[in-house]
């Protein structure tokens, strides 16, 4: 059969791209690089994965290539690439990133190894398929059979490519202010994170922030018998516990007004309502998180705070003494509608109020912020109608991703609306052994972005970046 419209065409293409081996070839091409950002050793293949993977890749599709180095110490290289092809059509920025976390070798289960990929079970298997090698591969290869089959994409293309994701993005904050010109365009579309339901695509156009600290509670060096100081000497680990204890109620509730956003609105709530949750992992506790809210509203339109480690003493080998100390590693992940700047004075203020000075807030690490465009933006309708068009069904659709991703360097900085279509499933491994793509979803990924690259690049995307749908 030979499709009678060119979109058509273009899709087929895309999609034939499994079939004929071309996807798997060159997913195996760039998962051979051990791009491990997190093992100093393998700076070097930082470095080789853009400029001996990525850079002749672009360049055969058109595009001018530029490396940069990293704007702070000890990040990654990052790479640019621009497709112009003429003034008055829309520019689509995207994003990816070639470096991926520990490759976990001896931990893949048998016959399967991080850095070579393997095709099994419908599955292809290797450390950064899903996270983030396969996506940008999709976007590109998508963009490679619109040309192919229009002659061009019909609107002008840059890229954005760092290698240091897994390190918490170093540098691309300072980079997108340094070079706000070079990235300018008119939307923000890549690619990262799960979809909802591996058989039906996912938009998000933001992410949760998170804000990690400590709660440390010093009180005196070393330990002190507990039949001879017990009742005169204060229990670190018992302050600790009534901090924790306050911060929440007993099923997870947030208790500091500051630290509930604000942002639940009618609109947000419509978007969340009936989006499936239940599938791979656990079962979802019912009688977890804030009582009023449906899970979807908990996970992608509340806050939620979690202890990720606590210790005092020493757990393995206990002995009947007062610890002198006590520390817990915590985390809130926050919405858009929450002040962030407000969080750590307002946690300040509560423990103070309950009588626990002694406890401290220590923080290491910077806040990570929340981003998020709202659901009826019209990019998003554009977006969501190119999908229904390729597949026939409406995307599920997610004012912001329950993680958190760097995307106030694009929404922020650059200003840019973003929308992430991911390409990944959340049963996929990722950051863990056995890391893979379903060979179906990265089938249907190739048609959805060969359609959406083909819709925006029809030439009806200036009028409605202005504000309006066409359809
Ligand atoms: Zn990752």
């Amino acid at each position: 059969m030979i499709p009678t419209d060119p979109r058509s065409a273009a899709l087929d293409l895309a999609g034939g791209m499994v079939a004929s081996g071309r996807f798997r070839g060159d997913l195996a091409d760039l998962v051979a690089h051990r791009t491990e950002s997190q093992n100093p050793t393998q700076a070097i293949e930082l470095m080789r994965y853009l400029t001996e993977a990525l850079v002749p890749r672009l360049e055969a599709m058109g595009f001018t290539c530029r490396m940069h180095a990293n704007p702070e110490p000890g990040g990654g290289p990052l790479l640019t690439a621009t497709r112009f092809e003429a003034e008055g059509l829309p520019t689509v920025l995207g994003y990816g990133h070639g470096d991926v976390i520990h490759g976990q070798d001896d931990q893949w289960r048998d016959g399967l190894t991080p850095f070579q990929l393997t095709e099994d079970q419908g599955r292809y298997w290797g450390r950064g398929v899903a996270d983030n090698k396969g996506q940008h591969l999709i976007n590109l290869l998508a963009m490679e059979a619109v040309i192919a089959t229009r002659g061009s994409l019909g609107f002008n293309a840059k890229l954005l490519f760092e290698m240091s994701e897994e390190t918490g993005s170093r540098g691309l904050y300072a980079f997108c202010q340094a070079n706000r010109d070079l990235l300018a365009a008119d939307v923000l579309i890549a690619s990262d994170g799960p979809r909802l339901q591996p058989e039906k695509p996912t938009l998000f156009m933001g992410s949760r922030g998170a804000l990690n600290f400590d709660l440390v509670v010093d009180l005196r060096k070393g330990a002190h018998h507990s039949g001879n100081w017990g009742g005169l000497l204060a229990d670190p680990a018992i302050l600790l516990v009534q901090a924790i204890a306050s911060i929440t109620d007993a099923r997870g509730q947030i208790r500091i007004p500051e630290w509930r956003p604000t942002s639940l609105t009618p609109e947000v709530r419509a978007a969340l309502a009936g989006l499936p949750l239940e599938g791979e992992g656990p079962a979802i506790d019912p009688d977890w998180g804030e009582a009023s809210l449906t899970p979807a509203e908990r996970a992608f339109g509340w806050n939620s705070f979690a202890v990720l480690a606590m210790k005092s003493g020493v757990p393995e080998a206990p002995v009947n003494a007062i610890s002198g100390h006590a520390r817990a590693t915590c985390q809130l992940r926050f919405v858009v509608g929450t002040d962030s700047g407000a969080l750590i004075p307002a946690l300040r203020r509560h423990l103070d109020a309950q009588g626990l000075q002694a406890v401290q807030i220590v923080m290491d690490e910077g806040i990570f912020p929340a981003t998020r465009l709202a659901p009826d933006h019209p990019w998003v309708r554009r977006v969501a109608a190119s999908v229904q068009r390729t597949t026939g069904a409406a995307p599920h659709i997610l004012p912001n991703l329950a993680g958190s991703l760097p995307n106030d360097c694009f929404s922020d900085v650059l200003g840019l609306p973003t929308i992430w279509v991911p390409h990944s499933w959340r049963g996929c491994c990722q950051h863990a052994p056995d890391e893979h793509m379903p060979i179906a979803l990265a089938q249907s990924a190739l048609r959805v972005m060969t359609g959406l690259y083909w819709d925006i690049g029809s030439g009806k995307v200036s009028g409605m970046a202005k504000g309006e749908t066409a359809q």
